[in-house]
């Protein structure tokens, strides 16, 4: 019975290029990056963001 560990990733506003935003992923489930539309504060709006290293 082994664990399944989810992997911590940032997600960078690709407006501002910052991180904004943490999430966990189980990267044997979830093969593609992410590539997610959430609110950045920096720019103060919505806009695309992309996992980040
Ligand atoms: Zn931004």
């Amino acid at each position: 019975m082994g664990q399944v560990k989810d992997t911590l990733v940032k997600l960078k506003c690709s407006v501002c290029n910052r991180i904004t935003h943490y999430t966990k992923r189980n990267k044997k489930k979830v093969k593609e990056k992410l590539a997610l539309s959430k609110y950045c504060r920096f720019c103060r709006k919505n806009t695309g963001h992309t996992e980040s290293k």
